[in-house]
């Protein structure tokens, strides 16, 4: 009847113990999120899978051994800040890896041979990693989640080039220099620019063998639905296709929703149902499995809905789409100045690819 593709979750039970208070990046988003899931029709359609614990090994392809360490003591010793945006408590290094090893569960799944393997993954999980650089904790990020998963697939599943698409409206720093010298993973990342944490310019693109594949879409803000979408079609999409890689890994943070406290950019929930769709289209069309990454997004009325537009449009099958009056705030008709900044990416884009 349906050919609608096979989607899922991986969960992190006892998330919470990352206890960061009243923080915008709370043990609140993920039980929030699990509760509008359960309570929808499609719930029973999902594919569920438990993280488990990454082990020293896995987070140091990555990170160094003292990034490793000062995380295990900063961790032990008891609550404090690493920096003025990212607190840690006494169970903060425990469900860091945790939330690694759940992006670890998703990659087995995609990758592995059993005939019920589904085509993508959504591994909820936190707290986010885009911001962590293989040396520092940073952005409420601990473990970069999305850059140990690329890694593992290499090294663990014999994959050879790995996709990373960044949709979260902050630049993932900590993804651009894990692989910025490293040809064999491209990081495509979308997000406000300018906004913490003020890098991720149109000159970034790498350095030595990586040059190039490193891809930077700094979008203006009061960006929305017709300039995220048309940003992938014109770049993203191409670009990706044309480094055929054997996974795509999405970050998926939802900071960029029109009612998210942390941006002011304008996407709404059909917004993510479409980038996750086109992300889903993309990977079956070149034969991938897709994992995605929970990363930002801290409006708790609105970010259950939009993870479950996103699941939708990983699995192709059609889903209420909640909009909360709130979610309408900020749309406007005014011109961010995306067309002109379309050009600019494609100009910046030019010594590497050629793009319409
Ligand atoms: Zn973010």
């Amino acid at each position: 009847m349906s050919d609608s593709r096979k989607t899922g979750l991986v969960l992190l039970p006892e998330q919470a113990e990352h206890d960061t208070g009243d923080h915008p990046e709370n043990g609140r988003r993920i039980p929030a999120v699990l509760e509008h899931l359960r309570q929808a029709p499609e719930w029973s359609r999902l594919a569920l899978l438990e993280s488990r614990r990454a082990r020293p090994e896995d987070i140091i392809r990555v990170h160094t051994p003292e990034h490793f360490e000062l995380i295990e003591s900063r961790s032990a010793a008891g609550p404090s800040w690493i920096d003025g945006d990212t607190p840690v408590s006494t169970g903060s290094f425990e469900v860091a890896l945790r939330a690694a090893g759940g992006a670890l569960v998703g990659i087995d799944s995609l990758l592995g041979d059993s005939a019920s393997r589904p085509d993508s993954l959504f591994a909820l999980i936190r707290p986010p990693g885009h911001h962590a650089t293989p040396g520092r904790a940073m952005g409420f990020c601990l473990f970069n989640n999305a850059a140990i998963a690329a890694r593992y697939a290499q090294e663990c599943h014999g994959v050879e080039r790995v996709a990373i698409l960044d949709w979260d409206v902050h630049h993932g720093n900590g993804t651009q220099d894990a692989f910025w010298d490293d040809p064999s993973v491209m990081v495509v990342s979308l997000h406000q620019w300018p906004l913490y944490p003020g890098t991720g310019w149109l000159v970034e693109t790498g350095a030595g063998e990586g040059e190039g594949t490193t891809v930077n879409l700094p979008m203006p803000p009061g960006c929305g639905d017709r300039e995220y979408l048309e940003a992938m079609v014109a770049v993203v999409e191409p670009t990706l296709e044309a480094f055929d890689p054997g996974l795509l890994i999405v970050s998926a943070g939802q900071d960029g929703h029109v009612a998210d406290p942390l941006s002011d950019e304008a996407i709404t929930a059909a917004g993510y149902n479409r980038l996750a769709a086109r992300s889903a289209s993309l990977a079956r069309r070149l034969g991938i499995g897709l994992l995605a990454v929970h990363e930002g997004g801290y409006n708790l009325a609105t970010l259950p809905g939009l993870d479950r537009a996103i699941l939708a449009g990983f699995g192709d099958y059609p889903a209420e789409l909640d909009e909360p009056e709130a979610g309408r705030a900020r749309l406007s008709g005014s011109d961010p100045g995306w067309d002109e900044r379309r050009r600019e990416i494609v100009a910046a884009q030019r010594p590497y690819r050629q793009l319409g």
